[in-house]
């Protein structure tokens, strides 16, 4: 599924699945959420995340955590290694706040639009993985956002380990470094089995 930049794809897929996120044209975010299917409200967590990989850089080896602690995926191929686990998705009440910008897309607003089909309300949507996104953490504890590593065709693939929804936002970030100044398409890839 080609993931037009700036908006949003949801589906669902079977643990033991691999999902493949195709950077096309080279540094686009992608703000990725997931759902477990039986229980949508148990959910990725970043924070769960950071606590028990101990890590706020994510790559190949890495698993991603539910709000349950639950394991929901493996990371198996990375071609990037450096992902986001900071950051909250932008949206509708960010960009009046940070860039005095009413009525731009988001990605909270694609992912809920996405999700609306599975009846995940917004308030359920957790912080992303965003995937592909750089940013520095200083000594001094500032955070810093510059453009991804990705190039065209880099590739996250992520190995399912329960059933799934999962949702992704080709990211509209326009106003800083997030994109890379240039917002562009994402490919989903579902290799169910
Ligand atoms: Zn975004």
């Amino acid at each position: 599924m080609l993931v037009r930049g700036g908006t949003g794809f949801a589906a669902t897929a079977s643990a033991s699945s691999l999902v493949r996120i195709i950077d096309v044209a080279g540094k686009q975010v992608g703000d990725l959420v997931l759902f477990r299917a039986d229980d949508t409200q148990e959910r990725f967590s970043q924070a769960n995340t950071r606590k028990l990989e101990n890590t706020i850089y994510l790559g190949r080896g890495n698993r991603l955590w539910s709000t349950r602690c639950a394991a929901l995926a493996v990371i198996e191929r990375d071609s990037v290694q450096r992902h986001d686990i900071l950051s909250s998705a932008c949206s509708p009440y960010d960009y009046p706040v940070r860039f005095g910008l009413r009525d731009h897309p988001s990605c909270l607003a694609n992912l809920t639009a996405a999700l609306e089909p599975f009846g995940i309300p917004e308030y359920l949507i957790p912080d992303p993985l965003n995937v592909f996104m750089r940013q520095e953490l200083s000594q001094e504890g500032t955070f810093t956002v510059l453009e991804p590593l990705s190039g065209p065709g880099s590739t996250l693939e992520l190995r399912l380990l329960v059933d799934w929804v999962v949702a992704i936002s080709a990211c509209p970030q326009d106003q800083n470094p997030c994109n890379g100044w240039v917002i562009t398409d994402l490919m989903l890839e579902l290799e169910r089995t």
